[in-house]
């Protein structure tokens, strides 16, 4: 289909009105901030940034309600990472088992290369045991490349405890709402 564009007036082919338009936008905003009716910045780091729910800040391991770990190290988090920021090492068949009930195992080392990491929440997205979430943390500082590496102790300190986690929540909903699948034997 094609699309006959109406020709523009003389008064704005000459850009008087998009002119004055745009003056009148930096002289509403001039006047606010000099009559100190709106306020355009902000004082950090004195004044703390309140970042807005559901931010991606940096991922931390967490641990459940009766603080123990909630990674199983399974290294999907690791493996879906895409620049390959995490690296997990696993305990092997004589490591150290995990500290709660139903989980196998917990990993060895667990680190996460902050200078690496992008925060796209993959990690969280795919972690079966909602282990790993990314949190408010935005700025991230250290002396050294070794210092922004977090292991898995500064991780699990750093991500706290965390209860009532519940991801999959409305995943069960949906599948609850869901017809049977017809089975045809
Ligand atoms: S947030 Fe993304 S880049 Fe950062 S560790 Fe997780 S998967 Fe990797
Ligand atoms: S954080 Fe989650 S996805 Fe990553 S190894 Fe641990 S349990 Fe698996």
């Amino acid at each position: 289909m094609i699309i006959k564009r109406r020709d523009l007036t003389v008064l704005e082919k000459s850009h008087i009105p998009a002119i004055v338009g745009g003056v009148g936008v930096t002289a509403k905003h001039l006047f606010e901030t000099l009559t100190g009716k709106k306020k355009v910045t902000q004082q950090y780091p004195e004044e703390p940034t309140i970042v807005p729910e559901g931010y991606r800040g940096a991922p931390y391991l967490v641990k459940d309600q009766d603080d123990n770990t909630k990674c199983v190290s399974c290294q999907l988090c690791e493996f879906v990472c895409p620049p390959k920021a995490i690296k997990i090492t696993p305990p092997g068949p004589d490591g150290q088992v995990a500290d709660r009930e139903n989980a196998e195992k917990m990993p060895e080392e667990f680190e996460i290369n902050m200078l690496r990491c992008i925060f796209c929440g993959f990690c969280q997205e795919v972690c079966p045991e909602e282990a790993i979430f990314l949190q408010n943390d935005f700025s991230l500082t250290g002396k050294s490349r070794e210092e922004m590496i977090y292991g898995k102790e500064k991780l699990l300190a750093l991500g706290g405890q965390v209860e009532g986690i519940k991801k999959w929540e409305k995943k069960q909903r949906d599948a609850d709402a869901q017809d049977v699948f017809p089975i045809e034997g």
